[in-house]
């Protein structure tokens, strides 16, 4: 008997499953039950940051596991403490306090409840090609109905059109022209809409799971200004591009901008213990000092996630992550990607910074439609399984999402790793050009 057939798996089609059963791990290796070596290129769901079995992050969840396993968040914790402190430490200025949740869905639906109850307002406004998790606030800010298709739709959820010059909603023919775009139809949205009614906007730093979209310079710092205009809470979902990703600690840094409110997950502690959160500014922490906060988890800030998540945050300060990912990033993954989209036609776009990239795979350049279409499932997602089956015969476990091919290994790859990396999607993107014009 198959004892993963007894799992109900997210994301998935039910029933028997041609995957390996991983049961062991060292830096950006995973091993199966037979002995065979896998390149994680994909960091898991792009939270494996510093890799697997991170010796100060399996150390750091040792220590606390021997001492205290579990406490609820009302008693004061040193670890809660420390992992906060840490995570102040690195955020934007003016982001002084951390609710813990266990994982990014929870960071949005409190970021949404936070900024509800302090503006008093109650629509959020979120872009299309967004992730933002699968509760029913979060999926229905996820900006791809065709992920909640059962669903009838949350109240207040209203989506925009963002930047996205590679499939533009604007048609614009620059990254310059599709910022000014952007901006230009986000404010029509805001007045239409009608500001008081607006309590909140939610926006991934750099597009994640949508297709790793990069925004344009100008653009975060764009919407900053039309949110302070008109009293809108900005939420920068960090949950991907959070804690190094993006080759700084948040994608805000790029655009040198702060949130009032930031979710994060997945990178805090590499994901060794589930773990998320919000930053809260000192403006909205302030309403709750005069009033409680009516909402909270039985695991916020459990000991042993902000134990990994001090061993993590510690570990990338020594070890100078954020400037290993953004050097793979300008050094490695663009340059090696950019070189296999230029051998490739089944590569339409290339698009990325530091440790996280995707490849948009088309059967067409000029028109650049999809390998498999949007939404797409069972038979007409063959070609993209085949690309999975490829990468996994290879010896790499690949993020297939979609048409899109995401690369984003642990920060910390060392550049023999990730140029076998390349050389293998180059093998597999071979085969995959059979189906392109
Ligand atoms: N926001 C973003 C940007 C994400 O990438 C994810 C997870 N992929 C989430 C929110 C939800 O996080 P979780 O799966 O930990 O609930």
């Amino acid at each position: 008997m198959n004892l993963d057939d007894l799992v109900f798996h997210p994301w998935a089609m039910q029933g028997p499953r041609d995957v390996p059963t991983l049961v062991g791990g060292s830096g950006s290796h995973v091993v199966d039950d037979g002995g065979r070596r896998y390149l994680d290129f994909g960091s898991q769901l792009v939270f494996t940051n510093l890799g697997h079995q991170h010796p100060r992050i399996v150390a750091a969840i040792r220590e606390q596991a021997d001492r205290l396993c579990t406490l609820a968040p009302g008693w004061a914790s040193d670890v809660r403490g420390e992992a906060a402190r840490l995570i102040v430490e690195v955020a934007p200025e003016g982001l002084g306090h951390v609710l813990f949740t266990s994982s990014g869905t929870e960071a949005i639906e409190h970021a949404v409840r936070m900024a509800r109850l302090f503006t008093g307002r109650p629509k959020v406004l979120a872009a299309y090609r967004s992730y933002h998790g699968s509760t029913t606030t979060s999926i229905h800010l996820t900006g791809d109905p065709r992920r909640w298709a059962s669903d009838t739709g949350a109240a207040g959820a209203v989506h925009f059109f963002g930047p996205f010059l590679y499939r533009s909603a604007f048609g614009s023919a620059t990254q310059e022209e599709e910022c000014e775009r952007a901006l230009a139809h986000l404010e029509q949205v805001i007045l239409l809409e009608g500001p008081g009614t607006i309590a909140a906007l939610v926006l991934e730093s750099v597009t994640g799971s949508s297709g790793v979209i990069v925004p344009p310079p100008g653009y975060l710092r764009g919407l900053r200004e039309l949110c302070d205009r008109h009293g809108i809470i900005y939420i920068a979902d960090e949950v991907m591009a959070g804690f190094g990703r993006t080759g700084a600690w948040f994608g805000v840094d790029h655009a040198g901008v702060a949130p009032d409110l930031m979710a994060f997950a997945k990178g805090v502690n590499s994901g060794y213990v589930p773990l998320g959160g919000v930053l809260v500014s000192d403006a909205v922490y302030e309403l709750f000092t005069t009033r409680p906060y009516p909402a909270g988890l039985t695991y916020s800030g459990h000991p042993l996630a902000c134990a990994a998540a001090v061993g993590a945050i510690s570990a990338m300060r020594d070890e100078d992550t954020i400037a290993a990912a953004a050097r793979l990033g300008s050094e490695v993954l663009g340059p090696g990607l950019g070189e296999l989209a230029d051998r490739h036609r089944v590569v339409g776009d290339v698009r990325g910074i530091g440790g996280l990239w995707s490849l948009e795979l088309v059967r067409d350049r000029v028109t650049r439609e999809p390998l498999v279409p949007p939404g797409a499932t069972g038979a007409a997602t063959a070609p993209m399984a085949a690309v999975v089956k490829a990468c996994l015969e290879r010896g790499l476990l690949p993020l297939v999402l979609g048409n899109r091919l995401h690369v984003a290994p642990p920060l910390n790859i060392d550049d023999g790793d990730a140029a076998a990396g390349l050389a293998i999607l180059d093998e597999v993107l071979s085969a995959a050009d059979a189906h392109a014009a």
